[in-house]
């Protein structure tokens, strides 16, 4: 046997999600969000599901060079632009559009001297204040670059905070489009919350990422209630069983002892893994298709779960740590993070592969 954990990748799903992007943003141009190595679902794997999408974005430049050298076609867009003058030429000869944020990738864009035009999205700092220009300096910036031989500006594009909260959209909303009055260029404004919310937001372009994994940009409402699906399972199998009498404990410090006779189970999977290490007792898992929960520490390649209630539960069993019939989403908040961390975490000795549907979702 070999070692039972795999995370399954569902095409279906991917294309479903790219679908729903759609509805939910019929006017705009899809740039689908696939950084960290597609949100750690193997960017290679998931490219067939996203023939869809206008444009890709990600940050790594040895990712966009490794895309154009398989021939996709579409843009690509850096976005977190160049880190270095050196990165400029191949991105120019790669065909690559590049974010410019800062005064320093502007002066490296001056300085340039490019063989082929390179496309760039100019970022407008609306809040978030990580990256991007002032709203103020935004019609500068745009004029310069506008007049540079080697430049061509693709959107002016901002990122938004708290798109996930009510109310928390129109201040940002507004400094935006005051830095863009009299720009004809198009914009670029959504990532998933905004994407859901694009009667609000709009925007030529918008950039959803998660949503189209099948997890959700909100705290409080779950990737179903937005029509999604999850693209990732991740499967494994019950190794051992435990029978513990009342008082015994299971796992590193003892963190879980049974208060009454229990049956546990010993899943391969643990945190070398990408399973978070601070899930607590109690965070939820699926054993043979039905709901149990996590039982002590999260050791490195194992975790266990409590089989009460599942008496058909035994080695060999089928377990799913997230994905179909278990959002992702529940466990990050079991284990007070976001789905987006659980996903890109996923470790690269766990197997992977591409299922149908069906597979993934029996
Ligand atoms: C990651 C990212 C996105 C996608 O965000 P999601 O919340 O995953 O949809 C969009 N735009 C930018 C600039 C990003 O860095």
């Amino acid at each position: 046997m070999t070692r039972p954990l795999v995370a399954q990748v569902d095409l279906a799903a991917l294309k479903a999600n790219v679908a729903r992007v759609r509805q939910y943003a019929p006017a705009a141009k899809v740039m689908a969000v696939v950084k960290a190595n597609a949100y750690g679902h193997h960017l290679e794997r998931v490219l067939p599901a996203l023939d869809d999408a206008d444009g890709l974005a990600l940050l790594e430049l040895d990712a966009a060079l490794g895309l154009r050298r398989r021939g996709e076609a579409r843009p690509l867009v850096l976005l977190e632009g160049c880190f270095d003058a050196r990165e400029l030429p191949e991105v120019a000869a790669g065909g690559i559009d590049t974010v410019v944020h800062s005064p320093w990738q502007l002066a490296m864009l001056r300085e340039a001297r490019l063989a082929r035009r390179i496309g760039v999205h100019v970022k407008v700092n609306t809040g978030m204040n990580r990256l991007g220009f002032a709203p103020a300096e935004v019609h500068g910036v745009c004029d310069e670059l506008a007049k540079l031989p080697g430049v061509e500006i693709r959107t002016v594009m901002t990122h938004f905070a708290r798109a996930d909260e009510d109310g928390a959209l129109e201040a940002p909303l507004a400094r935006f489009a005051a830095a863009c009055r009299g720009l004809a260029w198009p914009r670029s404004l959504a990532n998933s919350a905004g994407t859901v919310r694009y009667a609000e937001v709009g925007g030529e372009w918008v950039r959803p990422g998660i949503m189209l994994y099948g997890a959700t940009p909100f705290a409080g409402r779950s990737a179903a209630s937005l029509g999604l699906v999850p693209a990732m399972t991740l499967r494994s199998r019950l190794i051992a069983v435990q029978s513990l009498a009342a008082g015994e404990s299971v796992g590193y410090g003892a963190m879980f002892t049974a208060r009454a006779p229990a049956r546990i189970g010993i899943v391969a999977c643990g945190y070398a893994d990408g399973y978070p290490r601070h899930a607590p007792n109690g965070t939820p898992v699926l054993v043979c298709g039905r709901r149990a929960r996590t039982a002590g520490r999260v050791s490195m390649d194992m975790l266990a779960v409590d089989l009460a209630g599942i008496p058909e539960a035994d080695v060999g069993s089928d377990v799913v740590l997230w994905g179909g019939g278990l959002p992702v989403d529940e466990v990050a908040v079991a284990a007070g993070t976001v789905g987006y961390e659980l996903l890109c975490a996923v470790a690269p000795r766990v197997a992977f592969e591409t299922v149908a549907a069906a597979a993934a979702h029996a």
